[in-house]
């Protein structure tokens, strides 16, 4: 069932990058695995996925223990600071930065293991009030601010779309993250590239390949429905 899920996935976004003219190699496929039991990893991790997407420090670190070595960890959930020190040397990819002070923490721990963390910003694009991250207009003068940081590299920007019924609602809302994120690479910021654009979720996954996401995060459509009461 893992498997015809994740083939259907896949169908789909070889699809969206065919409608958009896009490589399918430009689009990175992360298994957000939060809240399923390290079995349903190693099935998934036993097809081939090696990118999975978690959002609790304490279940990444704890799937990180029980996984394979090869695997590469996607932090995608709100971090508080003072859980930064459990992950910073486990993880890839921190996709929620949404405050300098986090920014100031990771710079920090990162200087500790002697590695640069590669971050994305995360923008509230829809400014929902429920939702973390940036607005659009503090993106670029916090960029500015965190790109002198010897321990952090910017790659891209990430958002959470507003959950809706018919994915083309949030097409705007990517092609403004999309938007954002050309303004960024036109000021010329020093060690800033923006390359990476998070956006999509199992809903609208397809949409934001269109748009212009290179990562995308699914979960349910890979592992089914969530279960938060186990
Ligand atoms: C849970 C989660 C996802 C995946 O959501 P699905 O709708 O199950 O695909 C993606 N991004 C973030 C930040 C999440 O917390």
């Amino acid at each position: 069932m893992l498997k015809d899920q994740l083939e259907d996935v896949e169908q789909k976004i070889q699809a969206a990058c065919d409608r958009a003219g896009r490589n399918r190699d430009d689009v990175t496929l992360i298994a957000v695995s939060k809240t399923k039991p390290v079995e349903v990893l190693k099935e998934a991790y036993d097809l081939g996925i090696r990118v999975f997407g978690e959002n609790k420090v304490q279940e990444l670190t704890e799937k990180y223990e029980a996984l394979p070595r090869d695997i590469h960890w996607h932090m995608i959930g709100h971090l508080q600071t003072n859980k930064v020190k459990y992950i910073i040397d486990k993880v890839d990819l921190i996709h929620s930065v949404d405050s300098l002070k986090l920014a100031e923490t990771i710079e920090k721990e990162a200087a500790k293991h002697g590695k640069v963390m590669d971050i994305l910003v995360e923008v509230n694009v829809a400014e929902e009030e429920s939702k973390f991250g940036l607005k659009t207009e503090e993106v670029i003068p916090f960029i500015e601010k965190i790109s002198e940081f010897p321990h952090i590299r910017v790659k891209g920007l990430m958002t959470i779309a507003p959950f809706v019924e018919n994915p083309e609602k949030n097409r705007t809302v990517f092609a403004d993250l999309h938007k954002l994120s050309v303004d960024i690479n036109d000021k010329n910021i020093d060690n800033v590239t923006v390359s990476i654009l998070s956006m999509g979720m199992t809903n609208d996954y397809e949409v934001a390949i269109e748009e212009g996401a290179t990562m995308v995060r699914v979960g349910t459509g890979i592992f089914g429905a969530r279960n938060y009461a186990v």
